[in-house]
């Protein structure tokens, strides 16, 4: 069988590295917000070309603490409305509620998957005062109408980037992220930032992810504790000279699932520039999707939904439940990852299309 992800052997190259780290974690007996922290957060923000970048405990509560610091801040209100994409993962839009504002859905273009920046001005209200936009299955949104379209109604845009490590893009206000094992820079356990050019949005997550302390003991905000785990830095420290290294792996991969599954029944994901992907996941589309997945699977190919259930019809999401999403529900039947990382071999890779192109 081949996995749709193999975790361990992605990690594998940095396990003596890893331990090495333990041993010397263990040495300094300092286990929270210590030299591992501030490093990665140097570290990190220089990858992204961006000034700060504060370590949280994962990628929703990056996204929770940035929204609660902008209200902390006095640039939102709760109950402010905030626009996010209706096809994402559910965490997206979970984080704008739980930071008490309100997630206004909007449509995806079918093509790109990604947020439709035409479908956004038909959505925004006297009360719209942000966007969430999300760069899904790692590629880039396109954010110079999405930034064209905020500048002109005074809007803050936070990047959703939990699945886009690596994509370069400046401008927004904050770009979050996560550290899920799965994602394309994962630690071992929990993780997440929060990256911008803002010192007053930094230091005011900072302090809300720490019990709303700057000082010890001293609390300025009601704040959490949120904190990116100090063996999670030591470890995501290690994986981050690779990061790009690994993206290009997965890019190779992606070139030659573009180019050669042929096969009419397939739709492949369409690229809508060059170098704007960063290719979390490679998904495909197809109207018998179940009967697909079934036959990759008596193939000995593992393949995965992203996803099955779109978050307006979530159980949890009850006040969405009478809202029509045609194009998110559609991409959500239809949709298919095929197995993507840096680890996949040459030859999995063409037994897949031949798979692929024999159904
Ligand atoms: C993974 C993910 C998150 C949440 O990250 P966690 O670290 O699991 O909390 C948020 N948004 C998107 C788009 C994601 O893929």
């Amino acid at each position: 069988m081949i996995p749709f992800l193999d975790i361990k052997a992605i990690n594998e190259p940095f396990e003596i590295a890893f331990q090495e780290k333990l041993k010397d974690f263990l040495a300094t007996g300092w286990y929270i917000l210590g030299d591992e922290v501030k490093a990665f957060e140097v570290e990190f923000a220089a990858y992204c070309e961006s000034t700060y970048c504060v370590g949280v405990g994962n990628g929703l509560d990056a996204i929770i603490l940035t929204f609660k610091a902008y209200i902390e801040m006095g640039y939102l209100q709760e109950g402010d409305e905030i626009i996010v994409p209706a096809n994402t993962y559910i965490a997206s839009i979970l984080g704008i509620l739980h930071a008490g504002l309100v997630p206004v859905l909007v449509e995806p273009n079918i093509n790109t998957y990604n947020i439709n920046p035409k479908a956004i001005e038909e959505k925004i209200t006297a009360k719209t005062k942000g966007m969430l936009i999300v760069h899904l299955y790692g590629q880039l949104a396109p954010m110079d109408e999405i930034m064209e379209i905020g500048y002109k109604h005074n809007l803050l845009i936070v990047e959703d980037a939990a699945q886009a490590h690596g994509l370069q893009f400046k401008g927004s206000h904050a770009r979050t992220f996560s550290f899920y094992p799965g994602k394309n820079l994962g630690c071992l356990g929990d993780g997440g930032a929060v990256v911008t050019n803002d010192e007053k949005l930094a230091k005011t997550i900072k302090s809300l992810s720490n019990y709303g302390s700057q000082q010890k003991y001293y609390n300025d905000y009601l704040g959490f504790n949120s904190r990116l785990d100090e063996l999670q830095a030591a470890f995501l420290r290690i994986k981050l000279p690779h990061l790009n290294a690994e993206n290009d792996k997965r890019r190779i991969i992606a070139k030659r699932y573009l180019s050669e599954i042929k096969n009419d029944k397939i739709i492949l994901p369409f690229q809508e520039g060059s170098d704007n992907h960063v290719f979390h996941l490679f998904v495909i589309r197809t109207p018998k999707r179940d009967e697909l997945q079934q036959y990759l699977s008596e193939n000995g190919i593992q393949t995965m939904i992203h996803y099955p259930i779109a978050p307006h019809k979530q159980k949890a999401m009850k006040d969405y439940h009478h809202l029509s999403f045609p194009i998110t529900e559609q991409i959500h039947r239809e949709v298919l990852s095929l197995p993507m990382s840096s680890v996949l071999k040459e030859g999995e890779v063409t037994h897949i299309i031949k798979i692929l192109n024999a159904y």
